[in-house]
């Protein structure tokens, strides 16, 4: 579903794509070799490895291969640390998604106590970095909670801005939200349900219809963060381009 949004989008802004998509029993040297190939390329400006990666191939090794200046996702080890101390070359989609779509919906993170479930190198750290950083869209106080912390219920009512992405549908219920928080959804989840025709439906990680009675304002899944990871992902790829006159 996120590879033909990727592409959808691309098309739509005039950006040419290419899926290359390789059998489950690639090695992990063939698909460095792939991406060596892509970084070589001067007519490529942007380079995504989709993620989750079969069990074989190290996700660690696919991210550092990628050309940073390629690395439109913002996952390698040297554009995750320019975001860190503040001085991005590109934010990663997912969280820039979240931060601008609080931004224009006018829930300004800066000084409120932000609260985020979940802390993978995809969403709940990056978005941790750069919610804290000094500046337009950051200066919040930031808590991160996951599957360690201890009653993530009282944790997450501390919350005045609620980010939840942990993949387990409908996990945070309207007991465990203050009443007036923004709740942003990241979470996408296929749950059978056997009203519609394919015999499945995509829920978020909240449980939408309890929790926008206590909610100031929520997100909806399909739709809300979903577009607005595309959007980023695709500003990226073309800050990528302009950066080497592209
Ligand atoms: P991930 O890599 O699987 O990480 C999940 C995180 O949630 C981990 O930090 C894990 O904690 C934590 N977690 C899992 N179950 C938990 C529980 N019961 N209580 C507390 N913490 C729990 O997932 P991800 O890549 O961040 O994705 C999360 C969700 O967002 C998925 O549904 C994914 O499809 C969706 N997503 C959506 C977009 C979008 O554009 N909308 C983009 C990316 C991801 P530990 O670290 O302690 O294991």
């Amino acid at each position: 579903m996120y590879v033909k949004a990727k592409a959808k989008g691309s098309e739509e802004l005039g950006i040419h794509s290419e899926v290359v998509q390789l059998p489950a029993d690639t090695t992990e040297d063939q698909l460095l070799k792939e991406v060596a190939k892509l970084n070589n390329r001067a007519d490529v400006h942007g380079i995504l490895v989709q993620q989750p990666l079969p069990a074989q191939i190290r996700t660690e090794k696919a991210v550092a291969a990628v050309s940073p200046l390629k690395d439109v996702d913002c996952f390698h080890p040297v554009n995750v640390g320019l975001l860190l101390i503040g001085t991005p070359r590109f934010v990663p989609a997912t969280p820039a998604g979240v931060q601008e779509l609080l931004l224009r919906s006018g829930n300004d993170p800066a000084g409120k106590r932000v609260t985020i479930l979940g802390r993978s190198n995809i969403v709940g750290k990056p978005l941790a970095a750069l919610l804290v950083q000094k500046g337009r869209g950051g200066n919040a106080t930031v808590t991160v909670a996951h599957s360690a912390t201890k009653d993530i219920a009282a944790v997450l009512r501390t919350g005045e801005i609620i980010v939840v992405a942990i993949g387990q549908p409908r996990f945070v219920k309207a007991d465990m939200v203050r009443k007036g928080a923004v709740v942003i959804d990241v979470g996408i989840n296929r749950v059978p349900d056997s009203a519609t025709k394919s015999g499945t439906r995509l829920v978020g990680d909240v449980d939408f219809d309890a929790v926008k009675e206590v909610a100031a304002a929520i997100t909806p899944v399909p739709g809300g963060v979903g577009p607005m990871t595309i959007a980023m992902l695709l500003t990226n790829t073309i800050r990528a381009a302009e950066a080497v006159g592209g």
